[in-house]
């Protein structure tokens, strides 16, 4: 492709991308394919002789966007929102159309430095501390792929600052600290790693958060029995419920216990910092005063196209004494002065994107107004949901709401009132709830996601996405009651 058909090809671009924003609310949020559609629409092997691009780019129409989930559809409550915006699209472009994979300093100064700029920008719209900030050069932070490597790279940093400290440790005596509700990001870390990751009980009344205590006789079991725990990936806002273990208590503790290393993931909830008003929910001080590292993710929440995990860390020597591999080929004059940051210091691979563009894109155009707008909004819209929720004795919360995550299950009087037995009526309401997911899960105009907490089956509703109003709320509230009453009739209640 020359540089005219590229500028043809790349205005129709634009404008079937365009087309199919418009078009987004009249289709279905859930792909209706089947296992293995594609490979009746598309041949075993790579073409021998080049095609003609109108072809391929009528086949992405025709083949790949029936068997796309409609992240960006208004009705998407699954899982967390991953909020795309234009502006991210377009930096993600101009970054593709740079294409350097700024490792070094020296490898396109523009991109760590606008990293590092950006990365501060963010830290100051959160509230973190100075000692997150790269300007202050002894933390700092660093854009990584997903919030799971954002854990595993801390964690790296950890084991080998731990190991640094006790030579006796060995690794198969090292233990990674996870509660139940932690996302599966601190296991897979264990197995990558070969480490032992135990999770931490925790318990509905405390609302599936971390307590102090717990965390406390975990280190006194384990530290007892010759163990060398090193690492807490401590959360605010679990995946399945948004919870947020107690930091300030977790500090407290491992004040006695300081070479356990502080990772707070706060993936999707980290975003909320930018609000003053949330600040003290989202136990901000607790992570200036007590995080070795923070992460969240603008990707999630934060309106920036996937992928862009932010990564703070107290202080940037651990991470680099961790992953500093510097082959001859890779020394650079300023990298030998030391005068510059050089980010494959600060990740697990080589080569990178160049993400900070569309954070940059994103903040400029929004402003931290228009960004503490969107979170204030999702909040809000998940506020009205709890009302219509609380509004039927059909429904039940499961946990408290969580900013713009709420959990519930079908918990009707007519089944309540019948069975006394506590063991037998968890079992039925969980049967009933799966059946009743089942029917949610079939249709097509709206997406929620299932979990399981502490053995109680429940389904989560996350609001988030760029384009959700209220009135996709009140139509999603419209679909639950519906298939509630579907689900009761089947049952005979
Ligand atoms: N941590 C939490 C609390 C999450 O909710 C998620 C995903 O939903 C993750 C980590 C994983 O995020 P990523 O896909 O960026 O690894």
């Amino acid at each position: 492709m020359d540089i005219e058909a590229f500028r043809k090809a790349g205005y129709q671009a634009i404008d079937r991308i365009c087309d199919y924003y418009y078009s987004l609310e009249q289709r279905s949020v859930a792909s209706q394919v089947r296992p293995g559609y594609l490979k009746e629409l598309i041949p075993d092997n790579a073409p021998e002789e080049g095609e003609d691009f109108q072809q391929i780019a009528d086949d992405y129409q025709r083949c790949i966007v029936p068997g796309l989930t409609h992240w960006q559809h208004p009705s998407f409550f699954a899982y967390y929102p991953t909020a795309c915006t234009f502006e991210g699209i377009l930096a993600d472009l101009y970054a593709t159309s740079a294409t350097n994979p700024g490792f070094n300093w020296a490898c396109s100064p523009a991109c760590t430095e606008l990293e590092s700029i950006v990365m501060d920008w963010a830290a100051k719209l959160f509230g973190l501390g100075d000692h997150f900030l790269n300007s202050a050069e002894v933390g700092g932070g660093v854009i990584q792929t997903t919030a799971s490597d954002s854990g595993l790279v801390a964690i790296v940093a950890a084991r080998s600052l731990y190991t640094s400290k006790h030579p006796e440790a060995k690794l198969e005596d090292m233990i990674i600290y996870t509660t139940t509700q932690t996302h599966s990001l601190g296991v897979k870390a264990g197995l990558v790693l070969g480490l032992e990751c135990r999770a931490l009980e925790v318990m509905p009344e405390d609302k599936y958060a971390l307590r102090g205590e717990t965390l406390k006789r975990a280190i006194q079991e384990d530290v007892g029995r010759g163990k060398h725990p090193f690492v807490l990936v401590a959360t605010v806002g679990t995946t399945s419920s948004g919870a947020i273990d107690h930091l300030g208590e977790i500090g407290e503790v491992a004040k006695s216990y300081p070479s356990l290393w502080i990772h707070v993931d706060a993936a999707w909830a980290g975003i909320t910092l930018a609000c003053p008003e949330y600040r003290e929910v989202a136990q901000l001080d607790n992570i200036n005063k007590y995080a070795d590292s923070f992460c969240t993710n603008f990707h999630k929440w934060g309106l920036v196209n996937f992928d862009a995990s932010t990564l703070w860390v107290r202080n940037r020597k651990h991470l680099t004494d961790a992953l500093d591999i510097t082959p001859e080929f890779l020394r650079t004059k300023e990298g030998d002065a030391g005068v510059v940051i050089d980010y494959r210091n600060w990740h697990l691979a080589l080569g990178r994107r160049f993400r900070s563009l569309k954070i940059w894109f994103v903040l400029r155009s929004y402003g931290a107004e228009g960004f503490r707008r969107h979170i204030r909004q999702g909040i809000e819209l998940n506020k009205h949901f709890v009302s219509l929720l609380r509004s039927s004795s059909d429904f039940s919360l499961v946990t408290e709401p969580s900013f713009a995550l709420s959990v519930f299950r079908l918990m009707p009087p007519s089944i309540v009132s019948t069975e006394i037995d506590k063991e037998k009526l968890e079992a039925t309401l969980n049967d009933l709830n799966k059946d009743y997911y089942s029917r949610l899960s079939g249709r097509n105009d709206i997406a929620l996601t299932q979990t399981k907490m502490n053995g109680t089956f429940c389904i989560r509703f996350a609001i988030g996405a760029a384009r959700t109003k209220k009135v996709h709320v009140d139509h999603a509230w419209q679909i639950l009651q519906e298939e509630a009453q579907a689900t009761l009739s089947a049952w005979g209640k």
